[in-house]
């Protein structure tokens, strides 16, 4: 009798403790494969960020590996008093990537920001996000190097750039941070490393027409050159795609998109995707795949707005 209650005890309970078991296990599995949340920053630029703005997020987004909230600022020559309900909760997110380059944000907003990077959070500098805030000194360790915003060679820092295949801070050149040409196709170089935004991508490819920025400057500290281009005016390796620790946050800093046109390319999706994971927590795992429509040297590849990856 007792042993045929336990067999009965052991029938009904086996199936519970396996159901428990799955159960738990599903749950790990949906913490794990949880989307990364990412929080863009616009409202003010002058770039089109109205335009820009949904290629950035639909880049992140079409993976499935990110999930993309906006917060979209005061607008232009806001005065003081209308700031006050714009104070986004950067902890909220996995990291930030600003699309914003136009009035200082209010001091609160300034700290909040600078806690949430120092802490460990990420942040994602695009394009023109880097010539904000020129007499911001956070801001610049954070971003390394930047341009215009009333920025100088020499003054703000050094002028980083690529010289043999190795980054160089050159402090002794004089002149406006930032500057740019037309824009144009042209190829991004990787440089020999080891790091995983660029680890298994062709080490040279050719971008979709944009604008080519030089002459960047800046604290220029904390920082690894990933990817550079010629650029024409300065007849030197720019840098692209760069990597900056600070304080336990890490920030991905590209260049590169000056407009819509230009984001849409299928390696700035690819290492746009790439940079934001690693902003997160250091690694690319999730978008590490390299997809089969990546530019070659001498091929763009375009992406439409629409495509799905
Ligand atoms: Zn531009």
């Amino acid at each position: 009798m007792n042993k045929l209650i336990c067999i009965i005890t052991s029938i009904v309970t086996l199936p519970l403790i396996g159901c428990a078991e799955s159960e738990t296990k599903a749950e790990a599995e949906k913490k794990e494969i949880a989307k990364l949340k990412v929080l863009i920053i616009d409202g003010q630029n002058n770039h089109n960020w109205k335009s820009t703005t949904p290629v950035l997020k639909h880049a992140l987004e079409e993976g499935g590996v990110f999930e993309v909230t906006v917060s979209t600022s005061p607008p232009k020559d806001t005065k003081p008093e209308g700031w006050k309900d714009w104070n986004p909760k950067f902890s909220d997110y996995d990291t930030v990537l600003s699309n914003y380059n136009g009035q200082m944000w209010p001091e609160t907003v300034q700290k909040n920001f600078v806690d949430y990077v120092a802490n460990g959070g990420g942040f994602v500098c695009v394009h023109a996000a880097d010539n904000a805030f020129g007499n911001w000194e956070e801001y610049n360790k954070m971003i390394a190097v930047g341009g215009w915003g009333g920025r100088k060679l020499i003054r703000d820092g050094a002028w980083l750039h690529v010289v043999d295949g190795k980054a160089v801070r050159d402090t002794t050149t004089k002149g406006n941070g930032g500057g740019h040409g037309k824009p144009h196709e042209f190829v991004v170089n990787h440089l020999d490393s080891d790091h995983p935004i660029i680890k298994g991508l062709p080490n040279k490819w050719l971008h979709t027409k944009d604008e080519l920025y030089c002459k960047l400057c800046g604290p220029a500290e904390n920082v690894e050159v990933l990817g550079s281009a010629e650029s024409k005016l300065t007849k030197r390796q720019e840098p692209m795609l760069m990597v900056i620790s600070y304080g336990k946050g890490r920030v991905f800093h590209t260049p590169l998109g000056h407009d819509a046109e230009a984001m849409r390319c299928r390696g700035f999706y690819e290492l746009l995707q790439r940079g934001t994971e690693w902003s997160v927590n250091g690694k690319v795992d999730r978008t590490a795949e390299v997809p089969s429509d990546f530019p070659t040297v001498d091929k763009t590849s375009p992406v439409a707005p629409e495509e799905k990856k």
